[in-house]
């Protein structure tokens, strides 16, 4: 078979991309490159439906071996006591738990999309709002800190089967034990998805949902640092409340109805070279550079906030806990689908973002997101994390001067030839 040149030759662009550019979309990261040799391997070519030992298919007794390894490193890194590897992706893995624990019609209550929440949480445009009915809390205006009062008296009024906690941008721990406190009093299940800040709680420098949540979902690629999917774990709770049953009738656990959910219920076929990617990034997540790697996209997440506080920039909620920050722009003159656009222009690639009670469209915005997880990656540290702040406000200064974006573009490039991304 010819070699397809015309994909590699755009992959080869995409890699260039990366490397002369500032990546501060908080849901990036850089694998390493043994992650990329799992994820592009043999593997690949494995049909395994069923999870370890038991499987569909012949042939299984290596990617069993590989299997086994992720589910053990998951239950280390984490503290769980059961986990399914097998989702495809954050998206998937909220659908599975979701199907395995919830009829269509019964009621969720989720974080608002528009205040930092995610499209899977009961988003109107996604299943999680097309099946089941949503109901949300928000963050208090005043501080932009999440409204534990309004997600109680909402879990009191609507008693929800399912309470959803988690975000996609929100820059502070959660309260998970005083979520539980009200779950129990209504009959709920409290589901975390922690797919953002996963590395910072499997590392212990945020609050460990798992003693608080039934059931916990994340992402595999985010601040973990793993390949692109999904995971859901149990911490303790097993029991199964409502007395759900199995497709033959029969009352099943917790676990079993999340097993059952993933597959045959919303997937067919594991990606065996993603899960094997997935057992070495676990395996990565346990070392001690991930520790001070970890650590450190803290620190530059907490410098790059207090720069933004000190030039006026608004940050909801005053700043972070975690590796990202959701920066109002709205005293800025500018508004999210700008901001996106002109620090694109000067090589620093970041997400345009609702922000809280914002009067602009999902289209356009008010705000944007930063996340320091993949320029950390790099080996940036508080020093340049400073001269990447300086860089992103003389950019959003000049947004229409394309001369002084191309400047900056420059001086993007010169500072990351300096932290090579694959040497
Ligand atoms: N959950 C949260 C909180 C997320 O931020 C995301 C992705 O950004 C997802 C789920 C979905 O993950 P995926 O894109 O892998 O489906």
């Amino acid at each position: 078979m010819e070699r397809d040149q015309a994909i590699f030759n755009l992959i080869a662009d995409e890699l260039k991309r990366q490397e002369e550019g500032i990546e501060l979309i908080a849901s990036e990261n850089f694998v390493s490159k043994q992650v990329m040799e799992a994820a592009g391997s043999v593997l690949t070519n494995k049909y395994a439906e069923g999870l370890p030992g038991k499987r569909y298919y012949g042939g299984c007794e290596v990617v069993d071996q590989i299997e086994s390894i992720a589910i053990d490193r998951a239950k280390q890194l984490f503290g769980a006591e059961w986990v399914n590897v097998q989702p495809h992706s954050g998206a998937q893995a909220n659908a599975a738990v979701f199907l395995a624990i919830l009829k269509p019609g019964d009621k969720i209550l989720g974080f608002d999309l528009s205040h930092g929440g995610h499209l899977t949480h009961g988003s109107p445009v996604n299943f999680s709002g097309k099946l089941y009915e949503p109901h949300f809390y928000g963050v208090v205006k005043e501080t932009g800190l999440i409204d534990y009062d309004q997600l109680e008296e909402t879990a009191r009024r609507e008693k929800p089967k399912v309470i959803i906690c988690g975000a996609s941008s929100y820059s502070r721990d959660w309260d998970y034990a005083r979520i539980r406190k009200v779950a129990d009093e209504v009959g709920a299940l409290v589901v975390a998805d922690i797919s953002h800040p996963a590395g910072l709680i499997a590392r212990g420098l945020l609050t460990d949902p798992l003693p608080h949540c039934h059931i916990v979902t994340t992402t595999t690629h985010k601040t973990l640092r793993g390949p692109r999917g999904g995971m859901i774990m149990v911490g303790q709770d097993f029991e199964n409340p409502w007395g759900i049953k199995g497709p033959k009738g029969d009352v099943r656990t917790i676990t079993q109805l999340l097993d059952l959910a993933v597959f045959p219920g919303t997937q067919g076929g594991p990606l065996e070279h993603t899960i094997a990617a997935k057992a070495i990034a676990y395996g990565e997540a346990l070392s001690d550079s991930y520790m001070d790697y970890i650590v450190q996209v803290k620190k530059n997440a907490a410098a790059l906030a207090k720069f933004f506080v000190e030039k006026d920039y608004h940050i909801i909620s005053g700043g972070t806990d975690n590796h990202l920050m959701l920066v109002d722009l709205r005293n800025k003159d500018i508004s999210g689908k700008e901001a996106e656009a002109v620090l694109g222009k000067a090589g620093i690639t970041t997400n345009k973002n609702m922000v809280p009670f914002d009067t602009r469209s999902p289209f356009v915005t008010s705000g944007v997101r930063f996340g320091t997880a993949a320029i950390t990656t790099r080996g940036i540290k508080e020093t340049e994390i400073v001269q990447i702040g300086e860089l992103i406000d003389e950019a959003l200064l000049s947004a229409s001067d394309d001369a002084k974006l191309d400047a900056i573009h420059g001086k993007v490039r010169q500072l990351m030839a300096q932290f090579p991304l694959y040497k």
